[in-house]
Order: C-alpha cells, then structure tokens, then sequence
C-alpha cells in the first residue's frame, strides 16, 4: 500500500500530527503550480515567501527521515494544476490512498472534494483531515448565531474567551473586570515610543525568484527577493514572535489605531503570513500574549486588544467566510462599478495618506488594519469602486491574503458590500478622523479642511456625496443618524455642490 499525503502552501505547521512517525510508505506530496499562482495577479513577494517556505518544509521533512515529493514550479513533470498533478503522481506511486489537510478556501476545498470522489472509481481511497490549526471548526460560528440577523462579533469573542479560558479570572470574570479596553485603544502617535527596529531576518532569494519570472508567473510588487524578510519557517516565526512581546505589545493597545508616515507598521505583530501559513499555531499566539501580561511586561489593555484580534476576529471572519461560501465574493450591496485608478498598481498619487498606505503595500506587501480599512478601503467605498475589483487586489497584494480571512475583511467589514452582515456600519471617514488619527495631512497638498475648493481634501465631498447617494439604503441605520441630521440641515444648494464636486473627482480618480 502506498499513500500520498499532500501539503498545501499554507500548510506549513510542521507539527501537524501527519509527521509524528515515519512512514517508508507515506510520500508527502507539495507543488508549485501555476492554477494557484494565476488565479488573481499576486504580489511577487507573496508568491516567493510561499514557495521558500513551502521549499523549506520539504526539506525539513526529508531531513526528518519522511519521502517527500517536490513538485518544483519548474519541475518539467509539473502538470500545473493540484488534481492534474495529483493524477499523476497516485498513477507513479500506485497509491491506494491519499490525504489531504482540510482546504481554508471554499474553490480548493470544493475542487479537492470532486476529484477524490472520482477517486473511488479508480480504488483509491481520498480523505480530508483536520489542519490542526484554528480554535474554531468551520460551521461553528454559524451554530453560534443560528437565528440571529446580526452576527456580533463582540458576542463571539466572549464565548471564545470564556469556552477557552483566555484572560479570565477565577471568578468565570474577565480580567481586569472588562471585557474590552477599546476605547483605550485610540490614540494618534505622537513619534514617541519609536517604532521598535525590524525584527526579521533578511534572506537571499534571488535564484528562486529568477525561477519564478522564468517560469511566467504573473505578478506586481517588489520582489525584495535579495532581502526577503517573512518568516519562512517555524523558527524563524517564533524567534518574530517572541520579538514582537518583547518589543512591540506593551504599545499594540496604544496605537493599535494609529497612522503615520514616519513608520510602516507601529507596533504591530507582522505575524498574519506565519499565522495564515499555520507555521504559528494561534493557541501560541495567544498565550505568548497572556503570560506577557501576567508576567507585568505589557499592559492589560494591550494584550486584551491583540487577543481579541486573533482570538475573536480572526476566528470570527472564518466562520462568516464558510457560512456564506459560495457566492460571498460576489456580493454588491450598493452596486458600486468603478475600477480601481492605476495608481493602485504604481502608488502615484497626491493624497498623502494614499500614497503611503498603497506604496508601502507595493513595496512591502503589507499594510497595517487601519491603513487597509480606514485610507485604502475607505477610499475605496466612498468613491464607489468595484467591490470585486477591490477583492482581487487585496487578495493578490497582502503577503497575508488567503480568501477565507480577506474576503470577509475586504467585502464585509470594509465595503459593507453583505450589507452588513458583519459590520454595523459602513467605515467610512471624512478628512477629520485621517487627521486625527495621523499625521499625513501634514505637508498634503490637499487641504484637510475643504470641502469643495480646487485643493479640498477629496475624502470630503466624496464622504458627504456617499451618503446622499445611499440614503435609501443607510438613512435608517441607528448608527449613523448624526450624519444624516447634519444632512438634513444643509441647503440643497449645498448638497447639489457636493454632488457635482464628488462626480468630478470620480470622473478624474487617475489624476487624484
Ligand atoms: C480590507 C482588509 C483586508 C484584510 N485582509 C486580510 C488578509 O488577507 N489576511 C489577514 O490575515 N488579515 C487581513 N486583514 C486583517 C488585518 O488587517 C491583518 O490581519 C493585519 O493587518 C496583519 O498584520 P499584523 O500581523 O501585523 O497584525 P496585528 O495588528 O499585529 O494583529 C495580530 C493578528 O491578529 C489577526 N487579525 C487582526 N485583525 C484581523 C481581522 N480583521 N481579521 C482576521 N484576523 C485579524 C491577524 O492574524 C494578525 O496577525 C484585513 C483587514 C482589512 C480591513
């Protein structure tokens, strides 16, 4: 009996209980292939920290005594889809059975599902394992909030918290007596403390890369393929990890909210990609959180606001993604049709906090939550951009993008393109709260406080024309009724003027 297990490029835990024996008639199957690479364009440094990472976990498992199969992107048997290889390399190896670590995305998922069914016909026995990875099953959330219109995620973090007993007292309480400590959570930074120096570790990549350009894999982004600097494996993730308590979490709370040009990512972890790629268990995460605050090295309300992120939100998208898959990647709640400027794809624009947010994107495939959620995607929803369009580009250019946690992100909480299924309003902003939050305004050749002048700040009438355009549908939302009576109170004159001067801001979003 021979048996192929495959391992998928974010399935890079190499403590999955897959590899706690040896097995001469196991052969762990990973591939480089061109279906998961092309199906949206894809920042090069993405494609390159999956492909090393993937590259070191097969050599970390043939070191480990297993047979491992490497499918290269290069390899000339390389069939370029997952089942065309799968195909062939069963008929190789004459395998009765093979094994597959469940899929996070519903296409891979429903694709593997098809392809082992047609397995039977042939004898050979296909099987879904668990990845060992998330907190939560899939359906789980849906269980969670059967009957209710409105899915809470401040009512799912507490179950979490509570069912897994993170940051609980003895008393079943949470500790410190509060449940959340957001409203600690929102100041603007003021350049002190500095931002902690990049803890990672730079490696050369640059043959790989060649071979991924020769191979014609598309893509846009800085490679950085001289100094890649994302963890590429276990290690190197904890050694990040443990960085990111010592240095950075005393101040996660504090500026979790923040914006700035003087740095790329304040405080925050850079853990999504070692997370997402399973080479960190979230339990570890977590708990590396918790003990910093027992131990007195970062306050509670920093340690509870970076648990609630993985604990609650990342746990809670992935169960909205699997409860309204498929057909949650196309939704259009307010119909918006615009393509992206170019300016998404080079950085070129005057609008200062735009500039940073999307040339920091490109040049590092990062962006931190306030940057993707209050400039990119605000933006993004005021002027009334293609959501789908706006789907694929945080998908391909986020060295953390999987379509399970970007897709709920990008089409639910940033364009409120479900209509709210998982926020409760829309995030939106005019210049104010940018300028509050940040210091880009400073020295932007727009001016923050116009609304309708050559130089006005175009967050302004485009935030004001955003809810004329939609008040059918947001008037009677309890959250935003202020923005409506101040609506209320303007002259139509001055709502027709904030109208046309939105329409041609839209009709030049090139030249922004
Ligand atoms: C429009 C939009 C698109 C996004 N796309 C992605 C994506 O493709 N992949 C992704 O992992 N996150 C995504 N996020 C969530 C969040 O912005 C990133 O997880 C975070 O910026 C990653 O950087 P970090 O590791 O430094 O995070 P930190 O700020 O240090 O947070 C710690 C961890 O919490 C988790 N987390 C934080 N916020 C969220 C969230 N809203 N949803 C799920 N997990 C969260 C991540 O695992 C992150 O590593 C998106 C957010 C928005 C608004």
């Amino acid at each position: 009996m021979s048996r192929l297990r495959l391992i998928l490029g974010d399935q890079l835990n190499p403590l999955h209980s897959w590899f706690s024996t040896v097995d001469p008639d196991t052969v762990y199957v990973l591939m480089e292939v061109r279906s998961e690479t092309d199906y949206v364009r894809h920042h090069a440094q993405k494609i390159l920290a999956i492909f090393a990472g993937m590259r070191e976990l097969g050599r970390q498992l043939k070191a480990a005594g297993h047979r491992v199969r490497y499918v290269a992107i290069d390899d000339p048997s390389n069939r370029q889809s997952v089942t065309d290889n799968l195909d062939a390399l069963v008929s190789h190896y004459a395998a009765t059975h093979v094994e597959y670590q469940a899929p996070d995305e519903w296409r891979l998922d429903a694709v593997l599902d098809a392809w082992g069914k047609a397995q039977l016909a042939h004898g050979v026995a296909v099987t879904q394992v668990d990845s060992e990875h998330f907190y939560t099953t899939r359906d789980e959330a849906r269980a969670l909030f059967k009957g209710r219109k409105q899915w809470l995620m401040e009512h799912f973090y507490r179950q979490m918290r509570v069912r897994h007993g993170v940051l609980m007292d003895e008393d079943s309480k949470p500790a410190g007596g509060q449940w959340n400590f957001d409203q600690d959570n929102r100041k603007a930074w003021p350049g002190t403390p500095p931002e902690p120096a990049d803890w990672r570790h730079p490696h050369d990549h640059r043959a790989l890369w060649s071979t991924i350009e020769a191979a014609g894999v598309a893509h846009f982004g800085a490679p950085q393929a001289e100094a890649l600097a994302w963890p590429l494996h276990r290690g190197e993730a904890l050694q990040h990890l443990a960085a990111f308590v010592q240095h950075a979490l005393p101040h996660f709370g504090d500026f979790q909210d923040a914006l700035t040009h003087r740095g790329w990512r304040l405080f925050h972890s850079l853990l999504s990609f070692a997370l997402n790629t399973k080479m960190l268990n979230p339990r570890e995460v977590v708990q590396a959180a918790q003990n910093a605050w027992r131990d007195g090295h970062a306050p509670l309300s920093a340690v509870e606001g970076f648990i609630r992120q993985i604990l609650g939100w990342r746990e809670y998208v992935r169960g909205v993604y699997w409860a309204h898959m498929p057909g949650y990647t196309h939704v259009n709640h307010f119909g918006h049709t615009h393509p992206l400027p170019g300016w998404f794809w080079h950085g070129d624009t005057r609008m200062a906090c735009m500039k940073h947010a999307v040339g920091q994107s490109l040049s590092q495939a990062y962006a931190h939550h306030i940057q993707r959620l209050m400039v990119i995607g605000n933006f993004a929803l005021l002027a009334g951009l293609d959501p789908q369009a706006l789907h694929e580009w945080y998908l391909g250019v986020y060295i953390d993008a999987f379509e399970w946690v970007e897709a709920p992100n990008t089409l639910g909480m940033s364009q409120f393109a479900d209509g709210g299924k998982l926020a409760t309003k829309p995030y939106v902003s005019s210049a104010a709260y940018l300028h509050r939050m940040g210091d880009h305004c400073t020295g932007c050749p727009y001016d923050r406080k116009d609304r309708l002048g050559p130089r006005a700040c175009p967050f302004n009438a485009l935030y004001w024309d955003f809810h004329l355009r939609h008040d059918g549908l947001l008037r009677r939302n309890p959250r935003i009724g202020m923005v409506y009576r101040q609506i209320d109170r303007m002259d139509e004159a001055e709502r027709q003027q904030i109208r046309v001067k939105a329409a041609e801001l839209v009709r030049h979003l090139d030249q922004l």
